[in-house]
């Protein structure tokens, strides 16, 4: 059963890594209890080791995600699994809840951090260490003098075998590419590339002639379109939320499920994004997104997406916050 849900998965490769991930990866910020604060850890571990055997081989977790909770719990969850079966990225630079002691971006700091992750996920090495919205920092020079050349350190240490950076502004991360004196893997942007905001696909030439791996994360908008709705920290505008809420009633009047409808329509892209980072925290959850990676889109809700896209529901956050982000 397993192996038949393995050889569905699709594989490509992220920038030259040589890494070849599935086309969707494990996102573990609900694992840190960010969309659900009474998750049962158990429930966690069991979706990370359902996508696993479904074929999943990429993770991605943050000191951040309730301030160690996601590491710890994962640390639980790959205890017992070859490390060979996945890859694992982790971030640098965000910590705390309260403004005051959410970013560091210190070489003194980030050179901490990566000891703290890998003591907490129980390993010798990440794949993949990400500088933690960029966008955040004091200054970029900070990023592009200290952050970076901290990291590559790392990196020549073993204890990372890539560099990249994730942030929401695009614009930010194309210019820390440009300026970096370091190498640059892969770049990580988030709620770009959903049903909602495709502005990710006018910067794809961009990294891909740097040989940048591309990874969205967040096909569902950061929970906006789904049933259940956005959590409190939620960034986006009043209208927005409402237009999505809206959304999810008409696809579900019309027997569509605009999550899935949403996933598919990101991962549609993988040509241009190779990666796809959804955030799952239960079996069910993760069979139902195996499904639509394994099923891709009916005729039927290729012509229902294009037409939820003319009905205006494409608008973007315009703002977002140090509270409002992952
Ligand atoms: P997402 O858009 O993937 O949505 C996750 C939410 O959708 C969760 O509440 C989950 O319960 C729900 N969900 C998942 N599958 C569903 C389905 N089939 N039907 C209904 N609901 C479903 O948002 P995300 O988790 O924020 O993004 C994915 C991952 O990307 C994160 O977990 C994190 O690892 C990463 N990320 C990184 C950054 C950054 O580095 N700055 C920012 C955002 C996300």
């Amino acid at each position: 059963h397993d192996n038949d849900r393995i050889k569905k998965m699709r594989y490509h490769d992220l920038g030259n890594t040589g890494m070849k991930v599935s086309i969707i990866g494990f996102g573990a910020a609900p694992l840190g209890r960010v969309y659900d604060a009474d998750l049962p850890e158990e429930q966690g571990v069991a979706a990370l080791q359902h996508a696993l055997r479904g074929g999943v081989n990429y993770i991605d977790t943050a000191p951040f995600y309730g301030q160690g909770k996601s590491e710890a719990v994962l640390g639980k969850a790959l205890k017992d699994v070859p490390r060979e079966a996945y890859y694992i990225a982790t971030k640098v630079g965000r910590y705390e809840l309260d403004v005051k002691g959410m970013f560091d971006f210190s070489a003194d700091r980030v050179t901490r951090s990566i000891d703290e992750s890998l003591k907490r996920l129980g390993l010798d090495y990440v794949d993949l260490i990400q500088v933690h919205d960029v966008e955040f920092a004091s200054s970029l020079d900070l990023i592009i003098d200290e952050t970076l050349p901290a990291l590559e350190k790392i990196r020549e240490e073993g204890k990372a075998r890539f560099i990249g950076l994730t942030g929401y502004p695009i614009q930010v991360l194309r210019s820390i590419v440009e300026r970096s004196k370091v190498k640059i893997d892969t770049v990580l942007s988030y709620c770009h590339l959903s049903l909602n905001d495709s502005s990710l696909l006018q910067h794809v030439t961009f990294f891909q002639e740097r040989n940048i791996g591309l990874i969205s994360a967040s096909p569902l908008s950061m929970a906006l379109l789904t049933d259940r709705g956005p959590p409190s920290w939620h960034p986006a505008h009043y209208e927005i939320k409402k237009a999505c809420h809206l959304a999810v009633a008409h696809c579900k009047q019309h027997g569509h499920d605009l999550s899935e409808l949403a996933l598919k329509y990101s991962i549609s892209y993988v040509n241009a994004v190779p990666l796809t980072l959804i955030g799952m925290e239960s079996k069910e959850q993760v069979d139902k997104n195996l499904k639509a990676v394994h099923d891709g889109p009916s005729d039927e809700q290729e012509q229902f997406i294009t037409d939820l896209i003319k009905r205006q529901v494409h608008c973007c956050f315009i703002t977002i916050s140090a509270h409002g982000s992952l």
